[in-house]
């Protein structure tokens, strides 16, 4: 796959907090010019043998795809499996563990809400979600925007669901080097996702690249739906220093909320390794 690819490597569906269908999806991909597309949804991957067939009936490359949480540092960090097997039990089974505590989170979060006058939240919340093994806080965001109390989801996030805010409950989600693990046990490669939103210190972030390398970790995103300008030099130039593949996704969610659409990022720039090439054998072609 050549390196100027219009490769779109991190989505989401319905499957997780995304609100299309795998199929919508690979319908839209292919209307934006993706040549290369994969579905990352959160700890899951019951929506990969739909992206897969999606992909070849609208003849785009795929490559199979996931995004796991992790705590690093006691922050909440994400790291994209890509060519993953999505029949790969040990990767399965660790997934399973890391979806199992969602719902008594949003139990949490909801008794938070309800502290500063917003009731109702889990069953609120609850009308949003799409596959009952993954309640997010983004349908916490999407049903507070709907009944009026934000204007828009980045507005929730600020005022309720982050570290401080009355809807916010740490979480203790996968190690990294377990999550690494199991990516490559499934024959993928792992990527940092959008490594310019954490809320780490120089040396934090140092720890955090040099353990996932030290784990067996691939690459970093450095174009993301995430990153503005001044991210995506910065991370280019980290790429290189760790020599880390180079990864472009827009972390699409909704055509209502994503800032960034499916197959509209720059291309990444000449200097760098696309995580494609070191993923050929894992792509299945139309
Ligand atoms: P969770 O996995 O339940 O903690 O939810 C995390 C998800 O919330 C992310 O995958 C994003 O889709 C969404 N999210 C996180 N921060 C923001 C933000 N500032 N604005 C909008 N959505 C966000
Ligand atoms: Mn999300
Ligand atoms: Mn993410
Ligand atoms: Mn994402």
């Amino acid at each position: 796959m050549p390196h100027q690819l219009n490769a779109d490597l991190h989505s989401h569906s319905s499957l997780s907090d995304g609100t299309l269908t795998p199929e919508a999806l690979a319908a839209r991909a292919r209307a934006q010019g993706v040549e290369l597309w994969a579905l990352t949804d959160h700890d899951e991957l019951a929506g990969q043998a739909r992206a897969a067939a999606a992909a070849r009936a609208e003849g785009i490359a795929w490559l199979g795809g996931v995004e796991i949480s992790v705590t690093f540092a006691g922050e909440t960090v994400h790291i994209v499996g890509l060519g993953i097997d999505p029949a790969n039990e040990e990767l399965g089974a660790g997934l399973a563990r890391t979806r199992e505590g969602r719902l008594q989170r949003a139990r949490q979060i909801a008794d938070g809400l309800a502290k500063v006058g917003i009731p109702g939240a889990y069953d609120g919340a609850l009308a949003y979600v799409t596959n009952p093994d993954l309640m997010s806080r983004t349908h916490f965001a999407r049903w507070l925007v709907d009944t009026g109390v934000c204007r828009d989801n980045g507005e929730v996030f600020r005022r309720y669901l982050v570290s401080g805010k009355p809807g916010y409950v740490a979480h203790r989600w996968a190690g990294l080097g377990e999550a690494v693990g199991w990516i490559l046990a499934a024959g993928g490669a792992a990527v940092i996702a959008h490594p310019g939103r954490y809320k780490f210190t120089p040396i934090e972030e140092y720890a955090l690249f040099s353990e996932f390398k030290a784990h067996g970790g691939a690459g970093i995103e450095v174009l993301t739906g995430s990153h503005g300008s001044a991210d995506a030099a910065k991370y280019a130039a980290m790429a290189i220093e760790f020599d880390f593949a180079a990864s472009r996704g827009s972390d699409f969610h909704s055509p209502d909320e994503s800032r960034i659409d499916l197959g509209t990022l720059p291309k990444l720039p000449k200097q760098l390794e696309p995580i494609w090439q070191r993923l050929e054998a894992r792509i299945q072609r139309p």
